[in-house]
């Protein structure tokens, strides 16, 4: 239990009717009874938990405002403290005011998260559902909303310890079998394990991948336009976007800078740049652009290639193929309504996903935005799949997947059972991290570190 009594303005700053400042801790109903004087002339402390009590907040002989007062008593409130909450009137000064004279009278000022920090710390929750109640406040969407109740309730959770459990038991198995040998412990069955391990990571892959089509969609994925000049990636980026953004000329070179743009392409929201080809040149301001352009390609997760159709594939295009590496990307080949002289059979050696546009006529759109789902895996994103809540639960999986992964390859390779043993154990290090279960004070305060004050 924590020593200090906290308290903060719950609800949001502005005019509105209500306005509620929480206390919670040992001290909370006694601070609250040196400024509250009920109507009935009971005090707080009186009252059992759940119970409401009216009257006014009263600090250095100055009525403040009316309140209804709410106790609640600990283990069974939302901090598992001891908790009151002073409904007043909404309004800046008001709840300021009451909020001053509620500090002044012993209580300390909550810090961002703070209550529901302490949630976590008393058990009233784990990790995820703690992440998740950020995620509620912040939901901006009705799908956002619906994934965030469900981690709340604990769906994360639930399959992320039935994961758990499976491997655990795996776990035990494997070293009962190995510390044991006097005992009669049965032979681990290869073939069993494998099973394990394969439904487990398909399972956690599919957690991550589901979880990307979410951001996906929710937050937009950065994508990069490339391509030498005059191929028609401003044309393209108009035609994406639907207005005259980028600077469309003959003049090879004239994307100088990049620009950037949000688009709705389906159901996906790509934040689109158009970026300077990346030859080589001598042209300073140019020059700044290829730089740029080059970061870009590093910040992005999706790259739109662009080739002319029109004509022949030069060194330029493949030293730009050569700078893709492991970013997903789509060949774009624009200019369709001209004659074909690129050699398509270079780029089907490149490229997985390939799709034919006239950016100037319009035509192609479609299998772009199909290609693009594919790419980013929107196409099977399922709202109604468990969803994780956030970039360090994503984490967490990803760490979790590579160390299944690596007993996959330790078995593989023939490696002793004890190999797979260590990875099976630091996969459930990364699960449990996810769930919250023993992790650091460091991840605790990184998760806390994103709330408000007096949340
Ligand atoms: P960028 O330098 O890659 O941005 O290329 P632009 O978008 O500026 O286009 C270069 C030239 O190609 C312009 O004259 C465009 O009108 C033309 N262009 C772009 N897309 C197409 C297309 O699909 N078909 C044809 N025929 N011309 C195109």
């Amino acid at each position: 239990m924590n020593e200090t009594t906290i308290a903060a303005i719950s609800t949001a700053q502005g005019a509105g009717g209500i306005g509620i400042i929480r206390i919670s801790g040992n001290k909370a109903i006694e601070i609250a009874d040196k400024v509250f004087v009920s109507f009935s002339g009971s005090k707080l402390s009186d009252l059992e938990g759940y119970r409401a009590a009216y009257g006014n907040i009263v600090f250095e002989n100055e009525t403040l405002d009316e309140c209804v007062a709410l106790v609640f008593r600990a283990p069974k409130s939302f901090t598992g403290e001891n908790v009151v909450e002073l409904c007043c009137h909404g309004g800046n000064l008001v709840t300021k005011l009451v909020l001053r004279a509620v500090l002044s009278s012993g209580a300390e000022p909550a810090q961002a998260g703070e209550f529901t920090r302490r949630a976590f710390l008393n058990g009233k929750m784990n990790l995820s559902e703690a992440e998740s109640i950020m995620n509620l406040i912040s939901a901006q969407s009705k799908s956002a909303l619906k994934a965030a109740n469900e981690v709340r309730q604990g769906a994360v959770s639930k399959k992320i310890y039935a994961l758990c459990e499976k491997l655990e038991l795996t776990a035990a198995h494997l070293s009962a079998w190995a510390d044991f040998p006097e005992e009669d412990i049965p032979e681990v069955n290869d073939e069993n394990l494998r099973f394990t391990l394969t439904e487990s990571y398909k399972e956690l892959y599919e957690l991550i991948k589901n979880y990307d089509a979410g951001k996906a969609i929710t937050q937009g994925v950065p994508t990069a336009i490339l391509g030498k000049p005059n191929v028609g990636k401003s044309t393209l980026m108009n035609l994406l976007s639907g207005f005259d953004k980028s600077i469309v000329t003959d003049i090879p070179g004239t994307t100088r800078d990049v620009v950037e743009e949000t688009v709705v392409l389906g159901d996906i929201i790509l934040r689109l740049s158009d970026t300077a080809g990346i030859r080589e040149t001598d042209n300073v301001v140019e020059k700044i652009g290829v730089d740029r352009a080059k970061e870009k390609i590093e910040q992005s997760q999706l790259l739109l290639v662009v080739f002319d159709s029109s004509i022949p594939l030069d060194d330029e295009d493949k030293m730009i193929i050569d700078e893709i590496k492991d970013t997903s990307a789509i060949a774009v080949i624009n200019k369709s309504d001209l004659e074909s002289k690129i050699d398509i059979e270079y780029i089907n050696s490149k490229f997985e996903h390939i799709v034919f546009i006239s950016a100037k006529q319009g035509s192609g759109k479609e299998e772009l935005v199909s290609a693009v789902s594919k790419v980013t895996g929107t196409e099977n994103f399922s709202a109604s799949a468990v969803l994780l809540a956030g970039e360090r639960q994503r984490n967490a999986a990803e760490e979790a997947l590579s160390s299944i992964n690596s007993a996959i390859e330790a078995m593989d390779m023939g490696f002793s059972l004890d190999a797979v043993t260590i990875d099976l154990e630091n996969a459930l290090t990364k699960l449990y991290e996810l769930i919250g279960k023993n992790v650091s004070e460091e991840i605790v305060d990184k998760v806390f570190h994103n709330f408000c004050v007096g949340k």
